[in-house]
């Protein structure tokens, strides 16, 4: 189980879209007489600030930060593109906000042919490197500890709680770190003489129940770092999606096709994890002066495979093209259907059939001896 949370998000996405801030103090805020801080940077943390402080109380502490008004339509668009990536991982995620996330990443190890840590180090390094924020992860057994471990050396935290050392590392913290004890609770819980975990470790299930009602049967499980609650990921995908933004804008469309075959990949292995094939295929472009521009088109019958997809989007790709600069490429699936009709042979296309074949072959493969091993000879050719 993994947490992801984002270093001081607002503000990371308000200092990313404006080198000039970098070593200023940010804040994020409304400004106004009874306003409070939304976000603020680890700059202005040093001086005292901290979210939901006062916004009157963090101009005080620091007199030189630089106040900026939330944009929420952004925040909420880079929080898409961060959950895409988390797609790329794995179909468990639950989002808990904008920029925080639980993902299961159990059972995805031989798919990737890494590890749970291998996955969340990738993933970490990719939203840097595509996105330009920096989060902090958090590994653990179950949901509680991991949220924990995501919190524990931030900003860019990387941390593991081991099942052996859970009972050792919740001893000495607050109450408060419990899920679920709020304010009222933990003066509850003061009152009676407890303020660290360990504190409840000492106790029967039995009587903290008796003393705390239900919430007495948590304050024993979690205690002890026992927590079953799993990843609710409600929200059936009605597409799959994968796209890339390039470090500097690219016009040849010889290297965008090349861009576009990974992404290709990327889509097909989704659909076949997730026992998925779809009909509309679109291709996604964004200029250089940031004009989304999408191709879409539906084949008669579902498809899984990274070929169709390519060959699908290329003549769209090359049509589009046409002497403009583009930041980035990507290629979606929709409509999803029968999985039975997918990728049937007909009497006068042979080629799918082969098609199949090949990237079933590829998948046999791969599943062995990792995703880096093989590949079609266009994903392996330098520019
Ligand atoms: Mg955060």
């Amino acid at each position: 189980m993994a947490h992801l949370d984002c270093d001081a998000f607002y503000a990371a996405v308000e200092k990313r879209d404006r080198p000039d801030l970098a070593s200023k103090p940010v804040i994020v805020a409304y400004d106004g007489a009874r306003s409070v801080v939304s976000t603020c940077c680890y700059i202005a943390r040093i001086s005292g600030v901290r979210s939901a402080m006062p916004l009157f109380k963090a101009k005080k502490l620091c007199p030189e930060g630089v106040i900026i008004k939330p944009r929420m339509d952004v925040y909420s668009a880079v929080s898409k593109q961060i959950k895409a990536l988390f797609e790329e991982l794995t179909p468990l995620i639950e989002p808990l906000s904008l920029d925080e996330a639980f993902l299961d990443l159990s059972g995805t190890q031989k798919l990737h042919g890494r590890s749970a840590a291998q996955s969340m180090a990738w993933l970490a390094a990719e939203i840097n490197r595509t996105i330009g924020i920096t989060v902090s992860v958090g590994l653990s057994y179950n949901k509680s500890l991991a949220k924990l471990a995501s919190d524990l050396d931030k900003p860019e935290g990387f941390a593991v709680i081991g099942e052996e050392e859970a009972m050792r590392f919740l001893a000495p913290r607050p109450v408060s770190d419990i899920w679920g004890v709020g304010k009222a609770l933990n003066r509850k819980l003061s009152s009676d003489g407890i303020t660290t975990i360990g504190q409840l470790q000492h106790r029967d299930e039995a009587d903290l129940v008796a003393r705390y009602g239900l919430m007495g049967s948590r304050l024993f499980h979690f205690s002890r770092g026992q927590d079953d609650r799993s990843v609710k990921s409600h929200r059936k995908a009605k597409s799959i999606s994968a796209e890339t933004t390039f470090s500097t804008d690219i016009e040849d469309t010889g290297i965008l096709r090349k861009r576009l075959w990974p992404l290709c990949e990327r889509v097909s292995e989704r659909l076949k994890r997730s026992g998925k094939a779809g009909k509309t295929i679109t291709l996604k472009l964004k200029t250089g002066d940031f004009k989304t521009l999408t191709r879409s088109h539906t084949l008669s019958r579902p498809t899984q495979l990274a070929e169709t997809l390519y060959q699908e989007a290329v003549p769209h790709l090359e049509k589009a093209a046409e002497g403009r600069n583009f930041r980035l490429i990507g290629i979606g699936i929709s409509s999803f259907g029968d999985l039975e009709d997918a990728d049937t042979p007909d009497l006068l296309d042979r080629k799918t059939s082969k098609n199949k074949d090949i990237e079933a072959a590829i998948d046999a493969v791969r599943e062995k001896f990792g995703s880096g091993i093989i590949g079609k000879g266009r994903g392996l050719k330098p520019d």
